[in-house]
Parts: C-alpha cells; sequence; structure tokens
C-alpha cells in the first residue's frame, strides 16, 4: 500500500524508524507499546508507527501507516494504535510541529504521578524541557479525539508534557528533536526522584543560568550534533546484536 512513495518520504520514514530504535536503546521501550508519528508533507494526516511490534523493532518506512486526522487509515500496511489522538490533536493544534512521539520510560511514568513541577538539578542544554505541564485529566489511554485536544492544550507551545500516572508525549520541529526531548526528560526525572529521595538539601539552578543553557542548546537541535551520536551509538549497538533492538523487518504475518 505505501507504493508510490517519495523517495523523500522514504527517506523520512526512515530516520524516524531509526528514530523509534533509538527511543527503546535509551529506555522508552514499554514491550510493545509507545509510538511515533509524522507529519504528512502532502497534507494528509501523520504517519504512524504500526501497532503490535515494540519501538525497538521498527525497520523502515514499511513499519507505519498514514492516518488522516480523524484517524482512518490511508495508507500503509498493519494496524494502528488506539492512541492515534495524541499525534492527530497535536498536529492540527501546532502547524510547527513536524514529528511526535508517546513513550512509557520507566522515571517519568514514576513522575508523572508526583503532583510537584518538575524540577531541574541538573541544568543541561535547551533541548531539556523546562517545568513541563502535567496532564492530569485521566490517566487511562488517549483514543478519543476530546482527550488528544486536552493533553495538547496542556502541551501549550512547548516540547513535552507529562501524563498523569501513564507517560509522556514530546514533540518538535525536526524528527530528532522529540526524541531528543524525551531522552532529556527521562533523565531529568530520573534526576529528581534521586535528588528528591536523598535526603539531602539541595539548591535549583537560577533562573537565568536556565535561560542562558536553553539559548545555548538551540544550536545542537539545529546543528544535529547529539542526533549524530544517537544513530552511531544505534550502529553499534546493532552490530553488536543488542537484543531489544531487531535488525529486520518484523513479518506482518506473525502478527
Ligand atoms: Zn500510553
Amino acid at each position: 500500500m505505501t507504493s508510490g512513495m517519495s523517495a523523500e518520504l522514504k527517506t523520512d520514514l526512515d530516520e524516524l524508524a531509526a528514530a523509534c530504535r533509538v527511543l527503546e536503546m535509551e529506555g522508552h521501550g514499554d514491550r510493545i507499546w509507545g509510538h511515533m508519528a509524522l507529519r504528512d508533507p502532502d497534507g494528509r494526516g501523520f504517519w504512524m508507527k504500526r501497532a503490535g511490534v515494540a519501538l525497538g523493532e521498527i525497520h523502515d518506512s514499511r513499519d507505519f501507516v498514514l492516518l488522516d486526522f480523524n484517524g482512518r487509515k490511508q495508507a500503509g500496511d498493519g494496524k494502528s494504535h488506539s492512541e492515534w489522538p495524541i499525534h492527530s490533536e497535536i498536529m492540527k493544534k501546532r502547524p510547527d510541529v513536524i514529528a511526535s512521539s508517546h513513550t512509557h520510560p520507566f522515571y517519568a511514568c514514576v513522575y508523572s504521578a508526583c503532583e510537584e513541577p518538575l524540577p531541574t538539578v541538573v541544568a543541561r542544554s535547551g533541548i531539556q524541557p523546562y517545568l513541563p505541564p502535567r496532564y492530569t485529566d485521566t490517566s487511562e489511554l488517549i483514543r478519543k479525539p476530546e482527550q488528544g485536544r486536552a493533553m495538547a492544550e496542556a502541551l501549550g507551545d512547548g516540547t513535552a508534557v507529562l501524563l498523569r500516572n501513564h507517560g509522556i508525549v514530546t514533540c518538535g520541529t525536526t524528527i530528532p528533536e522529540p526524541v531528543l526531548v524525551g531522552i532529556a526528560l527521562e533523565k531529568m526525572c530520573r534526576e529528581a526522584l534521586v535528588v528528591g529521595g536523598s535526603g539531602f538539601k539541595w539548591s535549583w539552578p537560577s533562573p537565568e543560568e536556565m535561560a542562558a543553557k536553553r539559548k545555548g542548546g538551540i544550536g545542537i537541535i539545529k546543528y544535529d550534533s547529539l542526533w549524530a551520536y544517537y544513530r552511531r551509538k544505534l550502529a553499534r549497538a546493532e552490530a553488536l546484536g543488542e537484543p531489544l533492538i531487531g535488525t529486520q523487518p518484523v513479518s506482518m504475518d506473525s502478527l
């Protein structure tokens, strides 16, 4: 069903597949759950990871289905995840968003249950979300467009939102951005949980320091140096035979 796909779109979806595998490599995998999506360049909707396989098993452009903004499948083989409104509602509200991600990384899932705003323990580059909002309406799957809309409302014009007792959603203007934001957010949640449980007195970086860091990080997203590092790390993991990361497409017949 994906025949007729432009070479450019195929290249982008192959990159999106690598982005899914990077998420798996970086601890965002949760068995067969979690997904990424890419806005269709022709305005038909968005390409979403197919259901039934892990993020680490997403091999190339064939592992995505094209859904319109009402969740109806337009192209691609395989089933779609029921949480498609996460992506449709962000992309409808945010014309700047090209790619989005929803995952269940361990520390961010734990932090999603915490009612205090996520503090910054270690200040890093601008990829790190600053006081990310929390969507609190429900801990259930986001299967209805109205739930997706409320979640997109909570996200606002940011790049990350914690989903209460559930997981995280990230987005960006390039394919790598939601991955890099998600990795940074998971690290932040781990640091916050460790310092919070340590019993030590601790201090936050000042808002001025944080603003300077955020400004400095813009170049990293733009010039892709951090992304290039994760692609090299992924290539090494694949060469070594990391079991969480597949190097062959999963046959549709096995699902
Ligand atoms: Zn979920």
